[in-house]
């Protein structure tokens, strides 16, 4: 492409990093314009591209300013502090961001939602295409079906996973509850034990399955009289992540400048145009 976006990955030696970084060297129409990790990573100096076997002439760093001179899009799958100083730098050089990080504090999310006055900002805790679509159907099936179906949310993940149940679980409930007019937090049962009574048809129900390598399943069972609807997403690589997260950056920056997105706070509903 003539002008490829010059895309910068923060936490590139990291899982998401990795993937992402595959993910730019095989699309023509980005190009790695800088890569940055943490003070004092051993991959500090070295060829982004390396572990891959690529050259890409772009050396990992530690210097944000260094890094995101003249670039369009940081992509950052980090931890929260470090998310906040790329923030912070991204409105100094006027650059956009996609923020695919988990775990902000509400301060943090205020701190966010600020910056986006200034520039162009993509936050979504799960960058899946499929995932997000899957919400999107959640909410259209439980405003069809309403009251009569029972909503029940399985999720089955890695057994290195440490919280339960996922965030993306959490967003389906969510989407339901919001569809029915339920609040998620009045409503949600997590996991059943003993005797534990009749369901109660206002509840959400939800179950969790650790083992392995899964990388995140998700169903949504609504079980009515006589039938069941289940709305299944099953991830099988990180690279649904990474490739949502850079079709997010293309949405920010659309060539033409009525589509292209110069300041404000989007989620993965927006980028599919699923509002
Ligand atoms: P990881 O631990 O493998 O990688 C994290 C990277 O960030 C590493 O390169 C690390 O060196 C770097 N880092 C950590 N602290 C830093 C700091 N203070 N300053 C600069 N760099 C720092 O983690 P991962 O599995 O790649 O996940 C990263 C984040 O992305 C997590 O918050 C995870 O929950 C989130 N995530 C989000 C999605 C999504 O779709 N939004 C999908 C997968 C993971």
């Amino acid at each position: 492409m003539e002008n490829p976006l010059k895309i910068v990955i923060a936490g590139c030696s990291g899982r998401m990093g990795h993937v992402l970084l595959e993910c730019v060297f095989a699309d023509g129409d980005l190009q790695l314009h800088g890569a940055l990790d943490r003070v004092g990573n051993p991959q500090l100096g070295r060829d982004a591209g390396e572990q891959l076997g690529v050259v890409s002439g772009i050396k990992v760093t530690d210097s944000i300013e260094e890094a995101l001179r003249n670039a369009d899009v940081l992509v950052d799958f980090t931890r929260p502090e470090a998310s906040m100083a790329y923030l912070d730098a991204c409105q100094k050089y006027d650059v956009k961001m996609i923020i695919g990080t988990t775990g902000f504090s509400a301060d943090q999310k205020q701190v966010i939602e600020a910056a986006s006055k200034t520039i162009a900002i993509v936050f979504a805790p799960n960058m899946s295409v499929g995932v997000t679509l899957l919400i999107n159907l959640v909410q259209s099936a439980a405003k069809v079906l309403k009251e009569g179906y029972d909503i029940e949310i399985i999720e089955a993940h890695h057994r290195h996973k440490v919280d339960a149940p996922s965030g993306t679980a959490l967003r389906l409930g969510e989407a339901a509850a919001n569809a029915l007019g339920r609040n998620l937090e009045a409503c949600a049962v997590y996991g059943r034990e003993g005797v534990t009574g009749e369901r109660d048809p206002s509840t959400i129900g939800f179950a969790t399955v650790r083992g392995g390598d899964v990388v995140g399943d998700h169903t949504v069972l609504f079980a009515g009289t006589g039938e069941r609807v289940e709305l299944t997403h099953k991830a099988s690589s990180r690279a649904t992540f990474a490739l949502g997260a850079l079709r997010a950056a293309k949405y920010l920056s659309a060539k033409n400048s009525v589509e292209g997105k110069n300041k404000g706070l989007f989620d993965m509903q927006d980028v599919l145009g699923l509002r």
